[in-house]
């Protein structure tokens, strides 16, 4: 006798239920997309115990007909398409037609649902997959769906499931992806009778960022805007300082529905690189709308990759919409005293005085605040005024170039303000523009050494730099291997002066040690921000006029002159109120 048999409705539906219905938040993501495909204005999600118990997703759509209550429930039933022929260009969330068939399977549902054509309401229960009673009832126009007891007859699935609140806060994610995704649609989320989200609804994507995120986030979001023949993206990006260690706080939409993609994310991330620290997420939610037969959304059961056919315009498009909303907005961050400042007491003269004691016999520095009353050094004040006005032009024209404090941040004084400018932030962005642009067009970035180091490397040393031996002639090294596992080094990239060569070349032998050739663009990155720092000048060093006024003016003439390429601010702009608060001038 054969083996093979076709498998009986009941089982392939909870097999097909395995693929659909992952957690409760898939329940509630299905049932709220089926919300937005029956035009409802109004969502409503409450959930106990992180949606395994209970869940009810409730709108205000335009309900399901008599005639389709139970049909509904089967699978590959859809009023969304008819043929496949309207695959191509899909503009409704769903068109498979499994998801109520398979959450049935797997849970008890009560439905009830009107529409304008009927003086009544519909109740159905349907009780693992099977329709036990369908009846009249008055009800408001629309559908609510309640699904109870999740996983009840699939009890390996159950087993996986996480804590209730860890399940409660992928249902909050996925409510707030679709909230962000749906400005127009007031949203709101309730988890053990408490309203975690509510949407306003009224069609702005800010406010409803804000609803999300609150008022920090609101207010700290750049408007993007991009349109070609191929594509249009809205949407807002975060300026740096929200940037987040993970990708959370990155929302992407495709026609309407919401997507995970590579392209725009690493668009995103380049677009942002050197705006924000190393190992931060930009903050980003971006609506992309492209013809929809240049899209692949049939490619996953809950449709959430998608496969273009367009990566490169899309990764364009996003890129090119970032950046120039980045270069046009972004802004000197500003400094706020929440708090009042607490001066400590001291028995020093000056508080807070951290001079700078330079001998003239031997040039050695000291920070020892005590030399000052014993010595006839010269003493830096911190403040090192410079008398004459400097106009300086873009951005910060007609400020004041009041002097150099700490010897490492400059400081100007414009209209109601001051601006801090951090010597060693601001230098290293502008010596790092200039070594990739002398990078990536070949030009020399050798400085000779008069004394040539020898080095002696392990055998693990000299097989890193064999591999990245072009990499390493590129950013300016000079050198030759010298027998018995050493080397001769002649020059050294762009530094300071009286750099350690050795140090140095082991440092970056040392970063490189940790790449490969496939992720070789980070390499670059990371050894040119790296040759930057070590060329930038230093905190604490004693700058003339001149060359404050020279590092500004070459500041200004920047793409992004206000990180350093780490994403450190290199300007802070202080309110006069907020001195006048610290005075207790104004309150
Ligand atoms: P799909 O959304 O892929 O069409 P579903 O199984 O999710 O498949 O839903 C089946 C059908 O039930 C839908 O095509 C739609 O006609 C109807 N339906 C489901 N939920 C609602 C709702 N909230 N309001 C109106 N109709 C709904
Ligand atoms: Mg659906």
């Amino acid at each position: 006798m054969g083996k093979i048999i076709t498998l009986d409705e009941n089982t392939i539906n909870k097999i097909a239920a395995g693929e659909v219905v992952e957690r409760p938040a898939s329940v509630v993501k299905e049932l709220v997309e089926n919300s937005i495909d029956a035009k409802a204005s109004k969502i409503s999600v409450e959930i106990k115990k992180g949606g395994i118990t209970y869940i009810k997703v409730t709108d205000n759509g335009v309900g399901i007909a008599e005639d389709d209550v139970a049909i509904a429930f089967e699978r590959h039933s859809t009023s969304k398409i008819k043929h496949s022929g309207e695959l191509s260009a899909i503009l409704s969330l769903g068109f498979r037609g499994e998801a109520l068939a398979s959450i049935a399977a797997v849970s008890n549902i009560e439905m009830i649902t009107s529409t304008k054509d009927k003086a009544y309401g519909l109740r159905a229960n349907v009780e693992g997959g099977h329709i036990q009673s369908i009846g009249q009832t008055g009800a408001p126009i629309g559908t609510s769906i309640i699904v109870k007891n999740l996983f009840f007859n699939t009890p390996a699935r159950f087993k996986f499931l996480k804590k209730d609140a860890t399940e409660a806060g992928y249902v909050s994610d996925i409510v707030s992806r679709i909230a962000l995704g749906n400005p127009s649609i007031a949203v709101e989320l309730i988890n053990n009778g408490i309203t975690i989200i509510n949407t306003p609804g009224n069609g702005d994507l800010l406010s409803t960022i804000t609803s999300i995120y609150g008022i920090e986030v609101g207010k700290s979001v750049l408007e993007i805007s991009y349109k070609d023949d191929l594509l249009e993206i809205k949407g807002y990006v975060g300026e740096p300082k929200i940037s987040r260690p993970n990708r959370n706080h990155q929302s992407l939409f495709l026609n309407g529905r919401y997507i995970k993609s590579k392209p725009v994310t690493s668009a995103i991330d380049e677009a942002f690189k050197t705006y924000v620290m190393r190992n931060k997420f930009a903050f980003a939610v971006l609506m992309i709308k492209i013809n929809p037969s240049l899209v692949d959304i049939n490619v996953h059961p809950t449709k959430m990759e998608v496969r273009f056919s367009a990566d490169s315009d899309i990764y364009r498009g996003v890129y090119y919409a970032i950046k120039n909303s980045l270069s046009n907005n972004c802004k000197i961050k500003e400094i706020e005293t929440d708090e009042p400042f607490e001066l400590r007491k001291t028995t020093l003269p000056i508080e807070g005085i951290q001079s700078r004691i330079v001998s003239e016999q031997d040039g050695i520095i000291s920070n020892d605040i005590e030399e000052l009353q014993y010595t006839d050094s010269r003493i830096d004040l911190p403040v090192q005024e410079f008398r004459e006005d400097v106009e300086i032009y873009s951005g910060i024209k007609d400020a004041r170039l009041v002097g150099q404090l700490f010897s490492t941040y400059i400081v100007l004084q414009k209209d109601d303000y001051i601006l801090l400018i951090d010597q060693h932030a601001a230098h290293e962005r502008i010596m790092f523009e200039k070594i990739r642009e002398n990078y990536l067009n070949n030009e020399t970035m050798s400085q000779d050494l008069i004394v040539p180091i020898v080095i002696n490397l392990t055998y693990q040393d000299l097989k890193t730099l064999e591999e990245h031996k072009e990499f390493f002639i590129k950013v300016g090294f000079i050198y030759e291997e010298f027998g018995n596992n050493s080397i001769i080094i002649r020059a050294v990239p762009y530094g300071e002066i009286g750099l350690n060569g050795k140090e140095y070349f082991l440092e970056l032998l040392n970063i490189a040690e940790s790449y490969t050739k496939r992720n070789y663009s980070d390499l670059i990155e990371n050894i040119l921000y790296n040759i930057a720092c070590k060329a930038a000048v230093k905190a604490n060093m004693r700058l003339e006029k001149d060359e404050v006024v020279e590092l500004l003016k070459k500041l200004l003439t920047m793409e992004n002159p206000y990180t350093c390429p780490h994403g450190r601010p290199t300007i802070v702009k202080i309110p006069k109120i907020e001195i006048e608060k610290i005075f207790k001038r104004k309150l």
